[in-house]
């Protein structure tokens, strides 16, 4: 079980708050995308959940458990950045191996893994390449790849199609969908873009200026905004 529970979480950076009691219950299983304009806390709320950065009131919990309890390693997530951040000396294969090796994974185990991801993704055919010798869409395949073969139970997406072109983001917008439904694992996606929003999320969590203005379906938001800011910011013509 994976469910991940945001209970009164408030975040300050000094004495700025800009988490002010977030409350975000998310299913084991469900994809759920953080959407909002620049600044609101998406990805402050998303470091926290991954527990890169410290939570200054309320709590989180993954599977239950509250995160500051649980050592790194040990909480079952990996997330995608918006920058991949490949090692440029290694091939796609030393890339998805890496983490694994370094943590003293069983090499048999590790191969599986990676040959897994490299399934999913398909990028079999570039395992030998180095990442100068990819496309956009090829090196975030592998840094999805990379969260992939950790075999999380909650996979954390932090804009991660937002250096691509139009077209490579609606295809990567299609792979991440199949992706879920493939692993069957809890994903917890932050964007600004209103349509990734809608065609990826089960639920929509909106954010303004660090407050929840409304956690609903993509349609019920549309259908029944909760204020002008969720009507503007989902397009809803009401
Ligand atoms: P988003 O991802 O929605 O664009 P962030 O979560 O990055 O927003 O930032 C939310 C707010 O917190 C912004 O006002 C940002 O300037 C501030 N902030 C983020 N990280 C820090 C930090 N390390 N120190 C101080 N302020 C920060
Ligand atoms: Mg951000």
């Amino acid at each position: 079980m994976a469910a991940v529970t945001l209970t009164n979480v408030v975040k300050r950076f000094g004495t700025f708050e800009v988490v002010h009691g977030a409350n975000i219950d998310i299913a084991d299983g469900e994809f759920v995308v953080f959407v909002g304009p620049s600044g609101c806390g998406k990805s402050t709320l998303l470091r926290m959940i991954a527990g890169l950065e410290d939570i200054s009131g309320g709590e989180i919990a993954i599977g239950g458990k509250l995160v500051n309890d649980v050592e790194p390693a040990d909480r079952g997530i990996a997330m995608v950045f918006q920058s991949y951040a490949l090692y440029p000396h290694m091939t796609v294969e030393q890339n998805l191996s890496f983490g694994l090796r370094m943590n003293g994974n069983p090499k048999a185990d590790t191969d599986r893994r990676v040959k897994r991801a490299a399934e999913i993704l398909c990028i079999e055919e570039l395992m030998q390449r180095r990442p100068k010798q990819l496309s956009g869409g090829q090196r975030q395949r592998v840094a999805i790849g990379r969260a992939i073969v950790r075999e999380p139970q909650v996979f954390l997406f932090d804009e991660p199609l937002s250096n691509l072109d139009a077209e490579l983001r609606v295809q990567m917008r299609v792979e991440i969908s199949r992706l879920h439904k493939e692993l069957g694992v809890t994903m917890v996606y932050v964007t600004h873009d209103q349509t990734e929003a809608m065609t990826l999320a089960d639920r929509i969590v909106v954010l303004k200026a660090g407050n929840v203005e409304q956690i609903g379906a993509p349609l019920d938001l549309y259908d029944d905004p909760a204020n002008r800011f969720v009507a503007g910011f989902i397009g809803s013509p009401k």
